[in-house]
């Protein structure tokens, strides 16, 4: 019989596709690091994972403790499967610009969601920070894993992602690019990788037009889960050779685009990662290998970016550019 003993085994060691459509044009290989595949729908199964043993063995979450998180959905999800496992309890508090499908998601594998405004400054006690900051003073037996601070979260991607990458190229990936929320992701990976090729490996940050990793004040942009108005801990300043910056259009056009052309439906973070790699492929040479990750899924997304309606609203489909269908026909 062959079988994993629980979902928690399945997070990690995703399969690395090489994109075939939208590189039209492109000498260069462009390989993505597809983490949908992980349990939770995303690369923060591997953070969640991490953050909650390392908790454990530190004595700061204990049987019986609740996991209370600001949290834009992703990280929520890993935490409520190894909390489920574990037998913990999840409160999360996320920013009201989530989509709906993503909150309900959280509820549906079992835990409490806490909406909260957008539009106020971090310091404001209403803003999704200050918030769960206050519940978890207040829940008895609660632990905050902050993934904006806590060096579980890189450390994860130093110990696993980066390993695997560097394995499944054999060491031969020139470039690596990822969008940057908390940091985690590139800085973990990151390093690892310029530590594993000497400094060979060229590691570049997408950014949304407006965040500060790119030169922006935190000015409001639609991409979700990358991107931020101050600085993480996380983040490790040292890492990237170069920030590119994504506007939102270009963002979700690509993430529609990998969509269609390369049967990966995926999030809008992952669209904004995959401009800033093909930018980065186009001025490499032919036998530049250049690994994107591709962070979570596009069916949280789908009242959004995938639905034409929304996307006019913002002005981010272009008028009268669709293709006619057949029921246009009928
Ligand atoms: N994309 C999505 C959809 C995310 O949820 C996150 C995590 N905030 C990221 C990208 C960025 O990853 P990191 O926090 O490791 O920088």
């Amino acid at each position: 019989m062959q079988y994993y003993d629980n979902v928690v085994e399945l997070i990690g060691n995703t399969p690395l596709v090489k994109l075939r459509n939208v590189t039209a044009g492109i000498q260069a290989t462009v390989l993505a690091k597809v983490e949908y595949l992980n349990p939770g729908g995303s690369v923060k199964d591997r953070i969640a994972l991490r953050m909650v043993e390392d908790a454990e063995a530190a004595g700061s979450l204990r049987p019986g403790g609740t996991i209370v998180e600001p949290t834009s959905g992703n990280t929520g999800v890993g935490l409520a499967l190894v909390a489920q496992l574990k037998g913990y309890k999840c409160v999360f508090v996320c920013p009201d610009k989530v989509s709906q499908d993503k909150q309900d998601v959280l509820r549906a594998y079992g835990a409490e969601v806490v909406v909260c405004p957008t539009a106020v400054a971090p310091e404001d006690p209403r803003s999704y920070y200050n918030v769960s900051d206050r519940l978890a003073r207040e829940i008895p037996g609660a632990w905050k894993p902050n993934q904006y601070s806590n060096p579980a979260n890189p450390r994860s991607h130093y110990e696993t992602t980066g390993p695997e990458l560097w394995e499944q190229t054999g060491g031969g990936l020139t470039h690596f690019v990822a969008g940057v929320g908390t940091g985690g992701t590139i800085s973990g990976i990151g390093r690892y990788l310029k530590e594993a090729s000497d400094g060979r490996v060229k590691v570049v940050g997408a950014d949304p037009e407006g965040s500060v990793y790119s030169g922006g004040t935190g000015r409001p942009y639609l991409v979700e889960g990358v991107g931020e108005d101050f600085w993480p801990e996380t983040y490790d300043k040292s890492v990237a050779d170069q920030i590119i910056e994504v506007s939102d259009k270009a963002s979700f056009e690509m993430t529609r685009r990998l969509a269609r052309e390369e049967g990966l439906l995926v999030g809008g973070s992952c669209g904004m990662a995959v401009v800033a790699a093909l930018e980065v492929a186009r001025a490499a040479g032919p036998d530049d290998v250049i690994v994107v990750l591709l962070p979570d899924s596009g069916k949280g997304y789908l009242s959004k970016i995938f639905n034409d309606a929304w996307m006019a609203r913002y002005g981010f489909l272009s008028a009268g550019g669709d293709e006619p269908t057949v029921a246009d026909a009928l």
